[in-house]
């Protein structure tokens, strides 16, 4: 990474990345008010630039953040997670063939993506194997 991150953006990755868990940017605020970080405004703004940047993602179905697993392979423009609905723990991951599918669906109906996330829903293999 090249680009300098500000105060605020290096404090809120660095809340992400300790977490094991998505945070919502409420929780995040909550961690760094001894920070100094006192408005949900300066929490959101380090976000937009983390997502910008690629270093954190954003959860749709959650509403919640999460640091990224691998920031220097983001050219691939998909990222996908698998959410343990049990346990909260979040895998992030990519997938060659699923974005080429989709880049090929877009091309053929003349849409511009700017951006793919996909979530998958379930049971983590741990917590799966606890049912069991
Ligand atoms: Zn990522
Ligand atoms: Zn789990």
């Amino acid at each position: 990474m090249t680009q300098e991150l500000t105060r605020n953006q290096a404090l809120v990755l660095g809340q992400l990345e300790k977490a094991d868990a998505p945070m919502s940017a409420y929780a995040i605020l909550d961690e760094l008010r001894d920070d100094g970080l006192r408005a949900p405004l300066q929490i959101y703004r380090a976000l937009d630039k983390l997502l910008d940047m690629g270093l954190a993602h954003r959860l749709e179905s959650l509403n919640a953040f999460v640091a990224c697993a691998h920031p220097h392979c983001h050219s691939s423009g998909l990222i996908a997670f698998a959410i343990c609905e049990k346990c909260g723990q979040v895998s992030e991951f990519s997938d060659d063939v699923v974005r080429d599918r989709l880049a090929q669906w877009a091309d053929r109906e003349g849409f511009v993506t700017s951006r793919t996330t996909m979530e998958i829903r379930g049971a983590c293999k741990a917590c799966a194997a606890q049912a069991a």
